[in-house]
């Protein structure tokens, strides 16, 4: 049985739907990401499992037991958002063992829990600092170290990173998906952005407009998109129409075909002439736009040496990998 089911979920803004039937069940200590564009439906759908958004219809239940009737601090469930909200007038510790309170933990059992917690995000040191003494990632690991010291049964993460700089994005990234897999602490993850699912998500539900579009792991969703959507979403696929992807392979085809860039591959010669138009270079991987049989592709090569450099203009040849063309609705 999973450990946290949710069924016909259904959630409106006046006439405006938002969703109106999420069925999404997800395994004890699994990490699931919500994948969509923003404004999807994602931090919508993490408030009423919180609670802090009321539903309109449907059951959340956890463990067997269905949340939708509890208030939010009866539901043992930790949330971290993009913007921290620490209390400015509360040091790190204080902040920390703020949760505890609320659950009338207090004295010794409070002082170690919030040890634990800040040892557990590396922040042991700054326990008597206050919010403004840190920098963002670091009050993104007070906010962390908050959620973890009640001991939640399920940790709802809404775009805890979007706000941080690239390295500190990365490093936290990894130290989340740490902690999680030492507590097997079943989690949602919030994120627009795909090379974060990517990287993180032991399964990534993508959405969109209030639907869940696919949900599987992030192999799955790379290489096998369920539409055309979830291909332009992921990865940087070409989405090429019945009619082009007929003039492509010279054959019939009745649906719309992806191809991502690099299962393309370019030649000195052979039997797709193939001619490119642009180049951008992308560090480690050359990015080319090239025409072929009428058609424009974009080609993904890995930046080797100075032969895999090609001018505009150049005349070559491609080859497609038959088992990367994906048929998509
Ligand atoms: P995401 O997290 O995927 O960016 P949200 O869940 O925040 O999307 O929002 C989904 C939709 O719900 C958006 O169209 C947004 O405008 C709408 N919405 C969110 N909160 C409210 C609200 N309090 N009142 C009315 N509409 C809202």
């Amino acid at each position: 049985m999973s450990f946290l089911s949710i069924r016909g979920l259904h959630k409106s803004y006046g006439p405006t739907s938002i969703f109106s039937d999420i069925q999404c069940e997800i395994a004890q200590g699994e990490f699931v990401t919500l994948l969509g564009p923003s404004g999807c439906g994602k931090s919508t759908l993490l408030r009423c499992i919180a609670g802090l958004t009321p539903v309109n219809g449907g059951q959340i239940l956890l463990n067997g037991e269905d949340l939708v009737p509890q208030p939010p601090q009866k539901r043992g469930i930790g949330m971290v958002f993009q913007s921290y909200a620490l209390f400015p007038n509360m040091s790190v510790q204080q902040n920390v063992a703020f949760g505890l309170r609320m659950q009338k933990v207090g004295g010794a059992e409070a002082q170690k829990r919030v040890d634990e917690a800040l040892a557990m995000v590396e922040l042991s040191e700054f326990a008597k600092r206050y919010p403004h003494q840190l920098s963002g990632g670091q009050c993104q690991r007070v906010a962390l170290a908050r959620s973890l010291v009640t001991r939640p049964r399920l940790l709802l993460l809404d775009e805890p990173l979007s706000a941080l700089d690239a390295r500190i994005r990365k490093h936290l990234r990894e130290q989340i998906r740490q902690i999680q897999r030492e507590l097997g602490l079943t989690t949602i993850f919030v994120t627009h952005d795909q090379e974060e699912a990517l990287v993180m998500s032991d399964r990534i539900v993508l959405m969109n407009q209030g639907r869940i579009v696919q949900s599987g792991d992030a192999e799955t969703l790379y290489t096998a998109p369920v539409d055309a959507f979830a291909a332009g979403f992921i990865g940087n696929y070409n989405l090429l129409d019945a009619t082009a992807a007929s003039l492509l392979l010279q054959r019939p085809v009745a649906s719309r075909i992806a191809i991502r860039p690099e299962a393309i591959q370019l030649h000195a010669e052979g039997a797709i002439a193939a001619q490119i138009r642009s180049h951008s270079l992308l560090g480690n991987v050359i990015r080319y736009r090239v025409e072929a049989r009428g058609v424009e592709l974009l080609v993904d090569v890995l930046n080797r040496s100075a032969e895999d450099l090609h001018p505009n203009g150049r005349q070559l040849a491609l080859s497609i990998d038959p088992a990367s063309i994906c048929e998509v609705a």
